[in-house]
């Protein structure tokens, strides 16, 4: 490489060093659950996605294990050439029934799954209209799209209204949201979304990623949730978070929809094929959802203690029923410094600040897990109330 590349790849390393947004990384020296080693020392992980306590879940280690003997490593081929095991079917039809979809299609993950779809099914005839918060692989899916493009407030109906009325005319209409948002554990209207797409012509799709396993009565996520199941046209979601938290992401939708991706979405054939201890990982996964709603349960009781202990202790949360719990602070350097004394005493968490959330909102995003024992909850409150003493 000559100097002045390097010296300009520094110049930018620095710049997010100096705008205090450089992210590093902690060495985990142990398997992902609510107890981890940081580089051999304890903590409760409050951060992690592993919603049901599913990541190392000893009977989806021992079907990914008998997988390995009975499939094999790994395929060396995208899904259309000589990738697709009964297995890769299998879960795309238990995705469908458990969706309550007509047709699943399983991509490398959901970044790839909203990376390959708006390119297939929204020509330059068409117009895709997204919330503004909506994930990063949304956005960039939708850059690779030629369709018209519009943008509408967070979970703003109204103003989801008027970007409908813009859009008439289209050939295609597609409302695209996050059905959860990360950054604030909050849900999107569903009902609401669902009764516009129908009064103005429109299809829906819903990026189910932080919803999907635990949501709802049967933890089908939002559409079942918000009552409007058999309504959303397009769900995206991942399998890296409650079903199991290897990788892996689908599209599941109209059977048409589904038969087109196969026939063109990109990273579906241009990439390979989920490996087959991922997929049996994440058959398991749905075989335990499905099997009862103890996880499901337990995973809102702890969410709800957790919010009622840090309420009672004066914190201020974002109010909801998610296990993304938001712990609001005054200042970014607030936030910061909490979240320092949080792993002092050994309490894994971490503080978000602007650009990534809100100048003046920064917080400490909490994730609940079902996994997480009373004890590991109370300590967490405890610590909290510990770092204002
Ligand atoms: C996590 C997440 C993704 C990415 O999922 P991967 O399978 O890890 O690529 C996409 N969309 C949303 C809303 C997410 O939260």
């Amino acid at each position: 490489m000559i100097e002045s590349t390097r010296e300009n790849i520094l110049a930018e390393l620095e710049g997010i060093r100096d705008a205090g947004t450089r992210k590093s990384e902690f060495s985990i020296t142990s398997a992902q659950g609510t107890s981890i080693l940081i580089d051999g020392k304890a903590f409760i992980n409050f951060c992690s996605n592993n919603y049901l306590g599913l990541s190392n879940h000893p009977e989806i280690v021992a079907a990914a294990k008998q997988s390995l003997d009975e499939h094999g490593y790994g395929l060396s081929s995208v899904r259309f050439i000589c990738g697709t095991q009964d297995i890769h079917l299998q879960l795309e039809r238990e995705l469908s029934q458990f969706l309550q979809q007509e047709a699943t299609i399983l991509f490398p993950s959901c970044f790839d799954a909203n990376g390959g779809i708006f390119e297939v099914l929204m020509k330059e005839e068409d117009a895709i209209i997204s919330d503004e918060l909506n994930h990063a692989s949304i956005i960039d899916g939708i850059r690779l799209s030629k369709a018209k493009r519009f943008r509408y407030r967070n979970r703003d109906i109204s103003d989801l209204e008027d970007q409908l009325i813009a859009a008439q005319g289209c050939r295609r209409i597609l409302i695209v949201t996050d059905g959860v948002f990360s950054m604030d554990g909050y849900i999107a209207p569903l009902a609401e979304i669902c009764d516009l797409a129908e009064k103005y012509g429109a299809m829906v799709m819903v990026d189910d990623s932080h919803a999907v396993g635990f949501l709802g009565k049967n933890g089908s996520g939002t559409p079942e949730l918000c009552g409007v199941q058999g309504r959303v046209d397009i769900l995206s979601g991942t399998l890296g978070k409650a079903l199991g938290g290897a990788s892996g992401g689908y599209i599941s939708a109209h059977q048409e929809i589904v038969d087109l991706l196969r026939q063109r979405a990109r990273p579906y054939l241009f990439s390979n094929s989920v490996p087959p201890t991922v997929v049996s990982g994440s058959l398991k996964a749905l075989e335990l959802i499905r099997a009862g709603s103890m996880m499901r349960q337990q995973l809102q009781l702890n969410a709800q203690l957790f919010r009622d202990l840090m309420v009672a202790e004066g914190f201020t949360l974002l109010a909801g029923e998610h296990p993304i719990i938001p712990v609001m602070f005054a200042s970014e350097t607030d936030a910061t410094n909490c979240a320092q004394e949080l792993h002092d005493r050994g309490i894994h968490a971490v503080a978000f600040s602007y650009p990534v959330v809100p100048l003046g909102k920064a917080r400490i995003r909490i994730q609940i897990s079902a996994q997480h024992t009373e004890s590991d909850i109370r300590k967490c409150v405890t610590a909290f109330s510990a770092t204002r003493h």
